[in-house]
């Protein structure tokens, strides 16, 4: 899911890097996994049978660790055959039945089966072929692991009051339904499952579907609940659990919350937004939503923030254990959350992409109508404009590197597919939904997604078909975007290539303009002289005209235009094209033309919209980082900020300043320099914090973030304030809501004893698991060495119960958010040297090596830290490992490069100021 840390833009995550079966999902398995030059199906199953139907049953055995299963599958041949092959990992299989035909009775013995580690998968052998188009029922018994990886069928123990209690759940997407039954685990697979499920009296289970009956044991205290049989879906989405958990719902209401006991009071304030969620998406789709009921559970950990099992949504507890007084950002935060699996049980469970490649269809969709619907749900938390800061501008950042890869591309090992989900797939992809919409219409939008989801209903579709539907849709409204240009080639052109334009706008006479494209590109030095060129609508107006409200391209430029002139009035001033970010690429403009801009913005900014006023920044600050325009460029834009009282150009800003801040630290003169400058825009954006003038509505959205960089960057007045909160805090006084990070984060600087223990006992004690993460950030604010490191050993990587590698890699990313933090942070990665050589390949510690590593890469700076941090990728045994290391390490030359051609540049345009 989507949850950013401000002033973290730049960090390398790994899974975008590595889809080449490299990323850190190989680093889990067996390298036995990885065919290296077989052919790109070996882990596709057959398409010679079919499954029809799945009864599922299931026997946990907490204690031991353990299950038993049975599934009966009902199959179709789909030509002659004497061989059935399913996926299935990690299971011991004890017996597979005969074949029984469903229309004779007669049955087929089985002469064999086998299992192919290498490719996951179980090869049933017959005695006699199978007949095409018959129908064929089977029986395999088998056991697994009760696992504690968060996959497949998994366990979690947490504490409750003096309690250990435990949960027993599933996550099945993408690929981890084969470690808990044998099934055709692949997408397009979409059949209806009857799930029973076993537990003792005094647990309760929950599963897709709403429990049809209860089987009671005179015998013993276990009990079968029996759930109504699915709609068919897939694999990944099958699920189900047993707990002690409390339930919270609305008498009425399809909708119920489950939690843990004590947090079940918290879960009130979510439980009044879900079913308008759920009425937001059923108004926009206009298909009433499909099943009888639908389960939210909040669970203390997950590999995934969240999961859209069909009726049964998990999510970090985080997210449904929300109250009034949270504060907004969390508010909006845990909405959004909802939403997404909300509408995913229409984008993914009911229309589902038939392989992994296209999977991005579906995230793309549901995280852009995640934000449209929230804004009209919401109008008061402006999600126009935290889309384009937090997804837009972060999607960009991270397309903008040679070795970035398309959003549809080869998926094909088990590996391949757990690293498909990455920013490109989820924000990119919602970007160009944001950009299509704009280019056919709201209207058109809607009418054109609503028809896909009504002719694809309940069965699998991909990219192709979206866009089709789209075709017809306008051809059947007359309505053309462009000659020549088709939502298929369209569309196309921005997910079958990887990367995105640079628009270079350049006058030629009074009124002229010479408009052209070429792939934009950070990488230096270039690793790619691709030529790759889009379908690009353009948007624009003139500071005479002033439209910032027209949002359908009125200018195009296709794949074989070498270039296009353009006209508009004479003497119309300014140009600025990319009306709101609406498109996914970024403009460069000739001299003439920023200079104007720039006198418009310290002049009159409110004259350009706020979502341009970000973009010129952005681009900017991009710009000057490709060496395509001075820095001074960038530098005299920032000074139009004290006019500016918004919330996301300043968000804007504070992302580049923070990753020059980060690289130009090798420098020691220059980066206090650079620090200096920064805190004098630190201080105006302080005065506007506290002058009530920022305006972001009455809901203060982001106020805090940026509260607390003002006191990181050092302004001695949020230092102060914070400080005085922090010590009203000690004795017993609150802190108002958006101070409360940069106090307790000040207050970790002070690092007395007794604040210490008291924001630690705080951690422990505190109910709102909102403001347990509020601590983790604050305490990784710690100067001394030692609070630093006995809060990573929080994290006790040597011991079996780990944290998840989510929350580890949320730690690490802000303990890196200072330079003593760097130090510590290396230092603890240096001291695990030993324990990693000696861990086996495939070893889970490796994941979270791999973690520190990468949230280290965009933050080390100097020689000593580049020295380290090469000597550790050195000292790792060739492997998986070491693959991703070297593949960081690149990232970390990069901005050496960066650094050493541009600090003096730098310098030299904010020295002109
Ligand atoms: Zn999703």
């Amino acid at each position: 899911m989507i949850s950013k840390v401000l002033l973290l833009t730049f960090v390398f995550s790994l899974t975008t890097k590595f889809h080449n079966g490299k990323g850190l999902a190989a680093l889990t398995g067996d390298t036995n996994n990885v065919v290296k030059d077989g052919p790109s199906d070996a882990y596709h199953l057959p398409y010679t049978t079919e499954p029809m139907s799945y009864e599922l049953r299931i026997t946990p055995a907490i204690r031991d660790n353990s299950f038993r299963g049975q599934v009966d599958i009902v199959v179709r041949a789909k030509q002659y055959t004497a061989e059935v092959i399913l996926n299935s990992k990690d299971l011991i299989v004890s017996s597979v039945s005969s074949f029984q035909d469903l229309k004779t009775n007669r049955t087929t013995e089985i002469k064999d089966y086998v299992y192919e580690e290498r490719n996951e998968r179980l090869v049933i052998k017959l005695e006699k072929l199978i007949l095409p188009s018959r129908l064929y029922k089977f029986t395999v018994v088998f056991s697994g692991i009760l696992r504690e990886d968060y996959t497949g069928f998994h366990k979690y123990f947490y504490d409750s009051g003096n309690h250990s209690r435990w949960i027993a759940l599933t996550q099945f997407k993408p690929i981890y339904a084969r470690r808990v039954f044998p099934c055709y685990d692949e997408p397009k697979f979409k059949t209806p499952y009857t799930i029973s499920i076993s537990r003792q009296k005094q647990h309760s289970a929950l599963s897709n579907m709403p429990l049809k009956r209860i089987e009671f044991n005179q015998q013993s205290d276990m009990v079968w609940d029996h759930f109504e049989t699915t709609k068919p879906i897939p694999t990944y989405l099958v699920a189900f659990m047993v707990s002690d958990f409390d339930k919270n719902s609305v008498n009425g209401d399809n909708i119920a919350m489950h939690t843990r006991k004590e947090y079940i009071e918290y879960t009130t304030y979510m439980m009044g937004k879900a079913p308008n969620l759920l009425k937001g998406v059923e108004k926009f789709t206009r298909i009433p939503y499909m099943l009888p009921k639908l389960d939210l559970v909040g669970i203390p950990l997950l590999n995934v923030y969240s999961m859209e099992n069909w009726g049964l949504n998990s999510y970090e507890e985080f997210y449904v254990t929300l109250s009034d007084d949270s504060q907004t950002e969390e508010k909006i935060q845990g909405t959004m959350t909802i939403l997404h699996e909300i509408l995913h049980q229409w984008f993914g469970n009911m229309v589902t992409a038939p392989w992994w490649d296209n999977e991005w269809l579906n995230e793309g969709m549901c995280n852009y109508l995640n934000y449209y619907i929230t804004s009209l749900l919401e109008p008061e938390w402006e999600m126009v404009e935290s889309f384009v800061e937090n997804v837009y501008q972060f999607a960009l950042s991270w397309d903008e590197h040679d070795d970035t890869h398309p959003l549809t591309f080869a998926v094909s090992t088990p590996d391949d597919i757990v690293n498909a989900f990455d920013t490109i797939s989820s924000d990119k992809s919602a970007a160009l939904f944001r950009m299509l919409e704009c280019v056919v219409g709201e209207d058109y939008f809607r009418i054109s997604v609503n028809k896909y989801l009504d002719d694809y209903a309940y069965m699998v579709a991909g990219p192709t078909d979206l866009w089709n539907t789209f075709d017809y849709v306008l051809y059947d409204f007359d309505y053309v975007i462009e000659d020549g240009v088709t939502i298929n080639n369209y569309m196309d052109s921005w997910t079958k290539q990887p990367g995105y334009p640079l628009i270079t706008v350049t006058s030629t006479g009074s009124g002229s303009y010479n408009v052209s494209q070429k792939r934009f590109s950070l990488s230096y030095p270039r690793q790619t002289t691709d030529d790759v060129k889009w379908f690009v609508g353009l948007t624009y107006t003139t500071e005479t005209d002033l439209d910032f409200e027209e949002l359908t391209p009125s200018v195009w430029l296709k794949p074989t235009d070498e270039h296009k002139i353009m006209t508009v009035p004479e003497d119309s001033g300014w140009i600025m094209f990319n009306i709101q970010s609406s498109g996914f690429y970024r403009v460069n403009y000739d001299e003439k033309n920023w200079k104007l801009l720039l006198i418009q913005l310290i002049t009159k900014p409110d004259r350009i919209h706020v979502l341009n006023r970000a973009q010129i920044i952005d681009d900017a600050f991009h710009l000057s980082r490709a060496a395509l325009v001075p820095y001074n460029y960038y530098t005299s834009l920032l000074e139009y900020l004290l006019m500016e009282d918004h919330v996301t150009p300043w968000n804007t800003a504070v992302t580049g300043l923070s990753s020059i801040m980060d690289a130009i630290r090798r420098y020691p003169t220059e980066y206090s320099m650079f620090k200096k400058y920064t805190k004098g825009l630190a201080d105006i954006l302080y005065d506007k914090l506290s002058g009530n003038q920022i305006h972001n509505n009455m809901t203060k959205i982001g106020w805090s973030k940026l509260l607390s960089w003002t006191c990181n960057i050092g302004n001695l007045r949020c230092v102060k304030s914070a400080s005085t909160h922090f010590d009203g805090w000690m004795n017993g006084q609150e802190i108002p809501s958006e101070m409360e990070e940069a106090s307790l984060c000040v207050g970790m600087k002070k690092a007395s004893t007794t604040a210490l223990s008291k924001i630690h006992k705080l951690y422990k004690t505190t109910r709102s698991p909102s403001q347990k993460k509020i601590i983790l950030r604050a305490l990784a604010c710690a100067e001394n060495l030692q609070t630093l490191l006995s809060h990573l050993d929080l994290m006790r990587l040597d011991v079996a119960n780990r944290e998840s590698l989510q929350s580890f890699k949320t730690v690490c990313e802000n303990v890196v958010a200072t330079p003593a933090g760097v130090k510590a942070l290396i230092g603890f990665l240096s001291r695990k040297l030993d324990t990693i050589r000696s861990s086996p390949i495939g070893d889970d510690l490796h994941k979270y090596i791999a973690v520190v590593y990468s949230a280290l890469a965009p933050k080390v700076a100097t020689d000593d830290e580049i020295i380290v941090m090469d000597k550790i990728r050195r000292s790792v045994k060739p492997g998986d490992l070491k693959a991703v290391l070297d593949d960081i390490y690149q990232k970390i030359e990069s901005n050496l490069l960066w650094m050493e051609r541009d600090h003096k540049k730098i310098m030299k345009a904010i020295i002109k100021m």
